[in-house]
């Protein structure tokens, strides 16, 4: 009888054209400046059914890149980060900010006739205003603390466990703006552990907590150095010392240039790739990885520690629409994988969903789990160093 040899489906996926993206960048549009990137379903393991599994990483012919020693003998890391897109449910001076950007980024769409841009065409004008309207009418009727008020909340949930994440902020917006913009400002007022205080001196306390703070950037610095050197020195300004971890808002990036861009400015390590529709390995892998520069055919100085689990990808309509218990075995299933191939599985978890029912809840049952794993649990910006200083991570 003849022997027969199994071809694993990874074995025509080109770790090298998936890695400096030329995968990812052949199928994107031209321009993505007015144009969210295109989601889970255009990615060419999708098409081959691999998102659920980090394929490159079983791969030994990959070399170094699959041993990874983790400090103190743990098996694998896991990186938790927030991404801080509001700090306010209930303010009439941010709803004013927030309506006034939008109509701005509005006629600015109109002014470019491009009936597909984000935010643009009628009818999303009119979702947009209904939206506001409730939400002026619900700050006039709103009484007591404000939800989102809470980021020591987070904070509990992780130190329960003796662990630390990445809170990446939002800088201040200038024009021109964008329909995401924020609209919360450094000298805005929140409550944080009992005290009311500006936003700027909370990220301060949380970056002297320990935790680390990288920056949130807005939507059109992804392909503009001087924007992006701008809002990380905004933020450099606040807390006082160098900010070394990015990720785009609204994961709005470009695989052909925000790597150069990024560089440029100086960031050290980058956590945005990865879905904002589904869960999964984007690059087919769970280990860090310099990004390539697809302009010079060179690798950056950058350090991607890829994004594998957003809640919002878990829990929302347009993502996976899961229930909290079954979301929670998803992370468990993608967990195992990881910890298989002794990677790294990145978590974003957004702390303006603390009023979303059960969303804190499975995070706190997710470290719990976390917690018995024998993983590293800690920042983008410790990984980061950890494997730059151990693991090869170029491509060549
Ligand atoms: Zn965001």
């Amino acid at each position: 009888m003849n022997s027969r040899r199994w071809t694993l489906p990874w074995n025509d996926v080109d770790s090298f054209k998936l890695l400096s993206g030329r995968f990812e960048a052949e199928r994107l549009p031209d321009d993505l400046s007015e144009r969210p990137v295109p989601d889970f379903g255009y990615n060419v393991l999708n098409q081959k059914g691999l998102l659920y599994d980090p394929i490159l990483d079983y791969d030994e012919s990959q070399g170094e890149r699959t041993n990874i020693q983790w400090p103190d003998g743990f098996d694998f890391a896991v990186c938790l980060t927030h991404d801080l897109d509001h700090v306010t449910r209930y303010s009439l001076t941010q709803t004013y900010r927030r309506v006034k950007q939008k109509a701005s980024a509005h006629s600015r769409a109109r002014s470019i006739s491009e009936e597909s841009l984000v935010g643009s065409n009628a009818s999303d004008l009119l979702r947009s205003i209904a939206i506001e309207g409730r939400s002026v009418l619900q700050t006039i009727q709103h009484t007591g603390t404000d939800p989102y008020h809470s980021l020591d909340q987070w904070l509990d949930a992780e130190r329960t466990i003796g662990a630390k994440s990445t809170f990446f902020i939002l800088p201040t917006p200038l024009p021109p703006y964008h329909s995401t913009d924020p609209e919360y400002r450094f000298s805005d007022s929140i409550l944080f552990e009992g005290r009311k205080q500006t936003v700027a001196k909370t990220i301060r306390q949380i970056d002297n907590l320990g935790w680390e703070i990288g920056l949130h950037p807005t939507w059109y610095s992804f392909d503009d150095v001087d924007k992006l050197q701008q809002e990380k020195s905004e933020l450099e300004d606040i807390v006082g010392s160098e900010v070394e971890s990015v990720r785009s808002h609204c994961l709005h990036y470009d695989i052909r240039q925000t790597p150069r861009v990024q560089e440029a400015v100086g960031f050290k390590y980058d956590s945005t790739l990865g879905f904002n529709r589904n869960i999964g390995f984007r690059f087919g892998t769970s280990y860090p990885w310099k990004l390539y520069d697809l302009q010079s055919n060179n690798s950056t100085n950058i350090v991607e520690i890829p994004l594998h689990v957003q809640d919002t990808a878990l829990f929302r309509p347009k993502g996976l629409d899961l229930a909290p218990d079954d979301a929670i075995k998803y992370v468990k299933e993608l967990t195992n994988r990881v910890r298989n191939v002794g990677g790294v599985l990145t978590l974003s978890w957004h702390p303006s969903k603390i009023d979303k029912n059960g969303w804190l809840d499975s995070y706190r049952q997710i470290l719990s789990f976390l917690n018995d794993q024998n993983a590293w649990i800690t920042t983008v910006a410790e990984i980061g160093e950890h494997c730059r200083q151990r693991a090869k991570l170029t491509l060549e």
